[in-house]
């Protein structure tokens, strides 16, 4: 349930409003928006009686939210949630690219990648430490390591990173990390979402291979109901019946989640597509379509990348890409 506060409401009506729905047995999320404070009731509002709220001084208008994902429902919260990472805004008009290789391989790759995606224009630098390989015997990751060269990029460029966790053991190795990244085959390891709650760092939560857009916002609402808000959606791709690409790109996953929530949406079309040519279109098709940003694998050599080679673009063909998304951006922002 979602009470909208009448715009004069002082604090003290509400604080006085929210002990009482407290001492009902009910938890209160308070939203102060730019024009509205709204209060978000959670737990069992069946015995709350809606004409007694709407009866008091402070309340404008009470409504019973459907949506099983309160806290990541823009119901809730109408404002466009942007999430900031070392001053690098994303969501609410704020754009970010975020590129770099599939996987952290060596130093000099790391640092050859960071420092030309930069230089294109890149805000965020991404890099797969652990990596969930299809097969045991394939390159699992560098690990540690790769965090420590993630981190040595960072320090070299000021570049914020972005690397993916997959056990919740992991997280000590994660302290410098900017954001973390929950992969699409970790988007319902519930524990690992519950552990992520319990911190602030900003999450990129990316969808999975046969999950609904309603399971993707469920699977937010776990790190969001533990304390953490700070989550970024990714559309990368769903499984289809279709075999010449990778996965199916939802697109319309992009807008469909805007109106469901105020959470920042980012696609990555490298493995959306799993093919280098398609990834120009698709990223160009993804800002027409207002993602609030997308995440690019690229490689300095991408024929001997040990991950993901045939959809990583090189640094001249993500230049260009980047420089043809802001003409995007332009034309589709006002
Ligand atoms: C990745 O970003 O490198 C990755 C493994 O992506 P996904 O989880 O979407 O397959
Ligand atoms: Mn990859």
């Amino acid at each position: 349930m979602v009470a909208v506060l009448k715009p004069g409401a002082t604090q003290q009506q509400i604080d006085n409003l929210v002990a009482w729905l407290k001492s009902r047995g009910l938890d209160v999320h308070i939203s102060v928006g730019r024009y509205r404070t709204i209060l978000g009731l959670i737990g069992d509002t069946s015995q709350i009686d809606i004409d007694l709220l709407l009866g008091l001084d402070i309340i404008e208008s009470v409504k019973r939210i459907s949506e099983p994902f309160k806290s990541a429902s823009r119901t809730f919260h109408p404002d466009d949630t942007v999430i900031d990472v070392a001053g690098r805004k994303i969501g609410g008009g704020h754009f970010q690219i975020i590129a770099g290789p599939c996987s952290v391989e060596s130093e000099e790759q790391i640092l050859n990648v960071a420092e030309s995606v930069k230089e294109a224009g890149a805000g965020l630098l991404r890099g797969g430490a652990f990596k969930p390989r299809t097969s045991p015997y394939d390159f699992q990751g560098l690990r540690a390591e790769g965090i420590e060269l993630l981190l040595e990029a960072k320090k070299r460029t000021g570049m914020p990173i972005v690397t993916e966790i997959m056990d919740a053991s992991h997280l000590p190795l994660f302290e410098e990390v900017d954001v973390i990244q929950v992969g699409a085959r970790n988007m319902q390891n519930f524990e690992l979402l519950k552990e992520l709650g319990k911190i602030r760092k900003p999450i990129l939560l990316k969808r999975g291979l046969a999950n609904t857009i309603k399971e993707l916002l469920m699977s937010a609402e776990y790190i969001m109901a533990g304390g953490n808000p700070n989550v970024i959606l990714c559309e990368r791709g769903i499984r289809t019946f279709e075999t010449y690409t990778r996965n199916t790109l939802d697109l319309s996953a992009v807008p469909l989640l805007h109106e469901l929530t105020h959470l920042p949406v980012i696609v990555d079309p490298s493995h959306a597509t799993g093919q280098a040519r398609l990834v120009r279109p698709m990223a160009l098709a993804a800002a027409a379509a207002g993602a609030d940003g997308l995440m690019i694998e690229v490689h300095n050599n991408p024929l001997c990348a040990l991950c993901d080679g045939p959809q990583s673009l090189t640094p001249e063909q993500f230049a260009d890409v980047a420089r043809r998304v802001w003409k995007i951006r332009e034309a589709v922002t006002e």
